[in-house]
């Protein structure tokens, strides 16, 4: 069997990010990443191609170009953990071997949680901007409708970007408003969820949004089937007593979120919390009852933001505490929860959210860029000029870019 010092399973926004910082503290370190996707994808851009800012090619790379050179790099699934062993198995059968091993596999989209949704996506006004390669298809939806009625749905809590199925309708509304087709639209949002957003300061900011785009807001309704030839969508209404009702509603245009889990692999092993999420200490980002099993990204269980602007500041913090822990010394790195969410409430101006644990804002930039209160032209250009870039060439790289851990408090 193979056998590495530090085991990383998945190369996403988390695991790239976190092979670089190990690497930039120890360049001797015997780092291994299985990863079977041949592309690594910018997923916050996602929701700017569904709004026709960024071309869906600026987006991706081939994983080969991300993988870093000092890496041996396993083009497989992980299929189950050992961990009373240290080892895991792949979807070959082989096993390898580890004395640190750090999760990063991210979440599974849950298709199948919405019946009819997966056969519904891509055609008869159906889409998502979750969906690799059809936020494309959203912004062709966008642009041809003139008339009829367009719904937005939020599945539970938690998902990735917890934003993103509102700055998807922000952005079509304010294409309509744009183009004179507003009036004739008549857009929804429905959410499973009984606010708008998680953390109170960005509300007001956003209703603002929901007033002008004329917006009807509908909490504790949960898309539960899509009929794409018939255009009707299904939504579950929990009342105050629990009870609930269904009701049928006609659209035109359909942007769906899938609700969100860790994959099988963990969500069904010993590593889980109850809610099936890697089971992890909110400040080190090490396994509760592990020293040696390290996690980070959206696999975590930890109640922050899922986004890749959380990976920024838990990559160094895993990366500091698992080399003290392969030094045998004391684990001192702490996140605080760190999280972000550029809420993109139309073209040209973003309402910039970012807060810790128990929505304790956060702010990293001046308030004429993060506003909290407000929309503001320089959180759009941060985030359509300068994001991209710190992400491919400062985040996965390991340059720590105002991510400098915080000291843990004991
Ligand atoms: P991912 O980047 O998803 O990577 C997981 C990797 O693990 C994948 O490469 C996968 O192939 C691999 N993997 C999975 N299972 C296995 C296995 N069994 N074995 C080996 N490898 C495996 N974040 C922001 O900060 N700002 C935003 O504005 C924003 N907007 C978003 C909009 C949309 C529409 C979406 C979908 C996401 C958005 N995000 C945003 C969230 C952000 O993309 C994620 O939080 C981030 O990608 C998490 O990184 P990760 O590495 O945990 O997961």
């Amino acid at each position: 069997n193979k056998k590495h010092t530090v085991v990383i399973v998945g190369g996403g926004a988390a695991g790239i990010s976190v092979a670089a910082s190990l690497h930039k503290r120890d360049t001797a370190l015997d780092i291994a990443i299985i990863e079977p996707a041949h592309t690594h994808h910018y997923q916050p851009g996602w929701t700017m191609v569904g709004g026709g800012i960024f071309k869906p090619e600026t987006t991706s790379k081939p994983m080969a170009s991300v993988m870093p050179g000092f890496a041996s790099w396993y083009k497989q699934m992980v299929c189950s953990i050992d961990e009373l062993n240290n080892q895991v198995t792949l979807a070959d059968g082989s096993v390898i071997g580890y004395l640190a091993l750090v999760l990063a596999p991210g979440l599974e989209l849950n298709w199948a949680g919405i019946d009819g949704l997966k056969e519904a996506l891509g055609s008869n006004g159906v889409t998502s901007n979750y969906q690799e390669g059809m936020a494309s298809y959203t912004w062709d939806m966008v642009q041809s409708l003139k008339s009829g009625s367009a719904l937005f749905s939020q599945p539970p809590m938690p998902i990735k970007c917890a934003g993103a199925p509102q700055k998807a309708m922000y952005l079509s509304a304010d294409y309509w408003l744009r183009n004179g087709a507003l009036n004739n639209i008549d857009i929804q949002f429905h959410n499973a969820g009984a606010v708008l957003f998680g953390v109170p300061d960005y509300v007001p900011a956003l209703q603002s949004y929901i007033k002008k785009y004329g917006v009807e807001l509908n909490y504790q309704n949960n898309l539960v089937s899509v009929n794409g030839p018939s255009h009707r969508a299904t939504f579950r209404h929990t009342n105050a007593d629990g009870s609930s009702e269904d009701q049928e509603i006609g659209f035109d245009m359909l942007h769906a979120v899938p609700p969100q889990r860790a994959p099988k692999f963990i969500r069904q092993s010993t590593l889980a919390n109850a809610g099936g999420w890697l089971d992890l200490e909110d400040d080190t980002l090490c396994h509760k009852r592990h020293s040696n099993i390290f996690g980070l990204g959206d696999v975590s269980g930890t109640a922050n933001a899922k986004t890749a602007a959380a990976v920024r500041k838990q990559a160094p913090v895993v990366a500091q505490n698992l080399i003290s822990h392969l030094r045998k010394q004391p684990i001192t790195a702490a996140y605080l929860g760190y999280g972000s969410c550029p809420l993109t409430v139309e073209n040209g101006r973003i309402v910039l959210a970012e807060f810790g644990y128990g929505g304790v804002l956060q702010p990293s930039f001046p308030t004429w860029i993060n506003d909290g209160t407000k929309a503001t032209r320089a959180a759009w250009f941060l985030k359509a000029r300068q994001l991209p870039g710190l992400y491919w060439h400062v985040m996965l790289k390991g340059h720590e870019w105002m991510a400098k851990p915080a000291r843990r408090s004991v």
